[in-house]
């Protein structure tokens, strides 16, 4: 195995986007130096009018080769209290994996979440949909994908949120292989995320662009019984007092 995993991260300025960053990156160094027969290209989308310096280093202190690019959330989305926050980001992520056209995988990696670097092993081998379980999701300690011990194939997935989703899987739950894009190009459909998504639905909506039933998802992890992402929200300081006039060095305002 030796497939490209594409790993689409959006970024916004924030008080807390240098650390979220650094741990991110530094996973991926250790990813990268662990040597695992993977190939990892991270894209990196920062929500803004250009590509920063401190985002660029803190890529290329990864060693892992990555391409960079600035797409701005249009302001009448940002706007609206609810709408998809990353969505124009990872979208355009998607347009560069259909650009370079390797064969890979896709996976959406968040800048503020913590990764084990076994995940990045495990999705070199989705060739399909894979699906694996998620730590601390909002209201529970995790949720995960149950696999029915006799058939060796997802049965359920166990979550908290019990909406009528028929894949009830977290953004940092699944990857699929990139074929899928391609396919739905040849058809003429834009394996896309999408405004229209109900709150919730997003990550179920892409998935269908991709498959039709829980059975047919992969199943990683150890059958989803590791966790090997976990959601964080890092807590910023109300920062008030700038003791240096360089902002942007130190990327401590919004
Ligand atoms: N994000 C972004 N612009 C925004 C808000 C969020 O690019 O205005 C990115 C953020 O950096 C992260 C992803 O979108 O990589 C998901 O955002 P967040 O973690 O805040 O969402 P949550 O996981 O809390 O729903």
């Amino acid at each position: 195995e030796n497939r490209i995993v594409y790993l689409i991260t959006p970024t916004y300025v924030r008080q807390t986007q240098v650390v979220d960053l650094t741990r991110v990156g530094q996973t991926l160094r250790l990813a990268r130096e662990a040597g695992y027969h993977h190939r990892l290209y991270w894209i990196i989308l920062e929500d803004a009018t250009s590509c920063t310096h401190r985002v660029r280093q803190l890529a290329l202190e990864t060693g892992v080769p990555f391409a960079h690019m600035a797409i701005q959330t249009p302001l009448a989305v940002k706007r609206r209290p609810k709408a998809h926050r990353g969505l124009e980001q990872r979208n355009a992520g998607l347009d560069i994996v259909e650009q370079i056209g390797k064969d890979g995988v896709v996976y959406f990696m968040d800048d503020d979440n913590a990764y084990h670097i076994q995940l990045f092993h495990e999705l070199a081998y989705t060739t399909h949909v894979s699906v694996f379980g998620t730590g601390l999701p909002g209201g529970s300690a995790y949720e995960r994908c149950h696999v029915d011990e006799r058939t060796g194939k997802v049965d359920k997935l166990l979550t908290t949120w019990e909406a009528p989703r028929t894949f009830a899987v977290d953004m940092a739950g699944f990857a699929f292989a990139t074929h899928h894009l391609a396919r739905n190009r040849a058809n003429g459909k834009d394996m896309r995320f999408n405004h229209a998504s109900k709150s919730g639905y997003l990550e179920n909506d892409l998935m269908l662009f991709a498959a039709r039933t829980v059975p047919e998802l992969e199943p990683l992890a150890a059958n989803c019984t590791r966790i090997l992402a976990w959601h964080v929200k890092t807590k910023g300081n109300d920062l008030y007092y700038n003791p240096e006039p360089n902002k942007e060095r130190f990327n401590l305002y919004k």
